[in-house]
């Protein structure tokens, strides 16, 4: 067996009048994410680490946000899609560890909810993604709420 680990990193600024989609949900929140698609932070960031662990380039390079299909997409979908992209290398998920760093809302009371529908979509067992949520102490653009940023590891094999 072939075991090959991933990690993906992004970021969304945050604004007023913006929906704010979050690992597939969408949170009740005077801000929310800036971006091409639904700004969905948590799924970009899963998306990246499954493409490098496959070393298949990155989520802007399959789904450029330049494309006007892709215009306010449901990540939902990249995330559908990326796990078929990685399949055709003959790569399937082992598990996913990620950290969500946001100051607002708190993100704990969503977080089963998240796994849930992210492991629907990927068609893995709840047990195989991790999800956690930190602030940054009130430190920099995050602190600030000015933006969203997450972090994503995860072990594909074949
Ligand atoms: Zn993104």
């Amino acid at each position: 067996m072939k075991i090959r680990v991933g990690f993906g990193y992004d970021v969304h600024q945050l604004a007023e009048g913006e929906e704010f989609w979050l690992g597939g949900i969408q949170l009740d929140h005077q801000k929310g994410s800036v971006g091409h698609s639904d700004g969905d932070v948590l799924i970009h960031a899963i998306c990246d680490a499954l493409l490098g662990a496959a070393n298949m380039r990155d989520i802007g390079y399959h789904f450029p946000d330049t494309s006007v299909e892709l215009k306010g997409i449901d990540s939902k979908i990249l995330l559908k899609k990326t796990v078929e992209i990685i399949a055709k290398k003959g790569f399937t998920i082992g598990n996913i560890d990620s950290t969500i760093a946001l100051q607002k809302p708190k993100i704990n009371p969503h977080i089963d909810k998240m796994q849930k529908i992210l492991a629907e979509v990927m068609g893995i067992d709840i047990e195989d993604i991790a999800i956690k949520a930190t602030t940054t102490e009130k430190l920099g653009f995050i602190g600030q709420e000015d933006g969203i940023s997450a972090y994503a590891t995860v072990l594909i094999q074949k």
